[in-house]
């Protein structure tokens, strides 16, 4: 982390997290999950003096990728996904439409993200968790005892699994498998407060197996 900064930008009317990842040393800025806001999250980039490289998305619900027209339309940057959210990705506006949301269709992903696949941020490496369960095509990016869990692991809480193309057992088993990370490792969700593995592991029901998502 030392070279790494971070910046929470909680954007749009779901109150979502993006999250400005800059590594100074190289220049370079990713963001991840750009839900809304374009031009506040660029001003931002700006603001940190690097240039942005790409696009991360954890998943393809809208209020995540609300956003990515319009920064791509900025900044040519490539963005990045899991192949099995490109359905959420494809009817992005639609969805949105559907909660009284108006955003624009992103443009065609450029990268399937896979499990283990590892990005490069500077000389930074983030591994690629594929955690379904939320969305099909969710992915964690984690690295530098950093963990992006997008709408899988909240503060206290877990993301929906009543959603269309939710699936509650992949959900369970996917925090399962969060709960395996060292318990210093900070939590950086799409919604709501940062955290850690290890107050999860005390604080959160769902993290400890004391609760499961609902439908598992
Ligand atoms: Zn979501
Ligand atoms: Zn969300």
């Amino acid at each position: 982390m030392s070279t790494l900064t971070l910046q929470q930008l909680t954007v749009g009317p779901l109150q979502e997290n993006c999250w400005l990842l800059a590594d100074p040393a190289s220049g370079q800025a990713v963001l991840i999950d750009p839900g809304d806001e374009a031009e506040r999250l660029l001003a931002a980039v700006d603001a940190t003096g690097c240039t942005l490289t790409a696009i991360w998305l954890t998943h393809a619900h809208f209020d995540h990728v609300g956003g990515v027209a319009g920064v791509v339309a900025a900044r040519p940057v490539p963005v990045w996904l899991h192949p099995a959210d490109t359905v959420l990705y494809e009817n992005a506006a639609a969805s949105a439409a559907r909660w009284g949301v108006v955003v624009e269709n992103p443009p065609p992903a450029d990268h399937p993200l896979a499990e283990g696949d590892r990005l490069q941020l500077g000389a930074s490496t983030f591994l690629v968790w594929h955690l379904p369960g939320h969305a099909p095509g969710h992915v964690a990016f984690i690295g530098h005892e950093l963990c992006f869990s997008g709408d899988v692991l909240f503060a206290g809480s877990i993301g929906r699994t009543d959603l269309p193309l939710c699936d509650p057992t992949a959900m369970l088993q996917s925090l399962q498998r969060l709960a395996t990370l060292p318990t210093g490792t900070r939590v950086f969700p799409g919604h709501g407060a940062s955290t850690t593995i290890g107050h999860e592991l005390t604080a959160n029901p769902f993290l400890r197996g004391a609760a499961r998502p609902l439908g598992a």
